[in-house]
């Protein structure tokens, strides 16, 4: 069975934009090449917002050479960005955003979901692009929940949700620029699961709420992540403690160096200034205005 190399935990909330509580449950500062091709993995725990008029989230903002890819739990966003892509994703909606060479763009809650207030819980996730595809252009995907082939685990509830990749030959409903296989889903408590990932691909579990024990000795809570090793290993057990709402993320490592700073992901130093100068001279575009 593959070994848990890292098991991360992160109850520190802080805010994204006005309208994002999340907790950071990895980012590739810390764990790089381990993880990659994904980058990092922000988790905003159900949160009650009270009806309002104004608009909570975040204004107008670049990204160049990766993906982000945001899961709504509950309550809705709203995206508009300079390449024309947009779209408002509600409960069990992925909205997977490819900004490639370069996109500006805002992320809000929806309109009828600020006018009517919640719980919001979601999760957004940042997925690198190989070199050859960091300066194609920008794409969007809006995944509705009922393109997403959803998978039961066993008779007591537990389910698994193909987002990308493939699950037992059901193919994920998103297309990705390397291989990738990100599942969510809950997993009942008493139950006990056996998952299978390609040798070749990184791998982690991430425990969004309930807790589980891994391989038999590695206890993972709410708000955390287990890294896999990729020693070899296809397969990895979980034994469910507490209902646990859960995402298995693997991928091929795309073997490149990473350089970020801020909302760009580049391959040097190199392309992040270029990456400065060319949203700064305007070449990103900008948000098409409200017809
Ligand atoms: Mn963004």
């Amino acid at each position: 069975m593959r070994k848990v190399i890292a098991n991360i935990n992160n109850n520190q909330m802080h805010w994204v934009g006005d309208g994002f509580p999340v907790r950071n449950l990895f980012s590739y500062d810390r764990l790089g090449q381990a993880i990659s091709p994904f980058l990092l993995l922000d988790y905003a725990a159900p949160y009650p917002f009270q009806p309002t008029t104004e608009k909570h989230g975040v204004g107008s903002h670049p990204h160049r050479g990766f993906e982000t890819v945001t899961i709504a739990y509950s309550g809705e966003v709203s995206h508009r960005d300079s390449s024309g892509g947009g779209g408002t994703i509600k409960t069990g909606d992925v909205q997977w955003m490819t900004a490639a060479s370069g996109v500006v763009h805002e992320e809000f809650h929806s309109t009828d979901f600020a006018r009517d207030g919640g719980i919001f819980e979601m999760v957004q996730l940042w997925v690198n692009l190989p070199a050859k595809d960091k300066m194609t252009p920008p794409k969007y995907q809006g995944i509705t929940a009922d393109e997403i082939p959803n998978v039961t685990l066993d008779d007591e509830g537990s389910n698994l949700r193909v987002i990308a990749g493939e699950y037992l030959n059901q193919k994920g409903a998103a297309s990705t620029y390397s291989p990738v296989n990100m599942w969510d889903g809950v997993l009942r408590a008493g139950t006990t699961h056996r998952f299978f990932v390609p040798v070749t691909h990184n791998a982690m579990l991430v425990i969004l709420n309930g807790e589980v024990v891994v391989n038999g000795d590695q206890t993972v809570k709410a708000n955390s992540v287990a890294v896999l090793a990729r020693d070899g290993e296809a397969d990895f057990e979980v034994v469910v403690n507490q209902d646990a709402k859960f995402l298995i993320l693997t991928g091929e490592p795309l073997n490149e160096p990473i350089e970020g700073y801020g909302p760009f992901v580049m391959n040097t130093q190199a392309e992040i200034k270029q990456a400065f100068v060319d949203f700064q001279s305007g070449k990103f575009g900008e948000i098409p205005t409200e017809a």
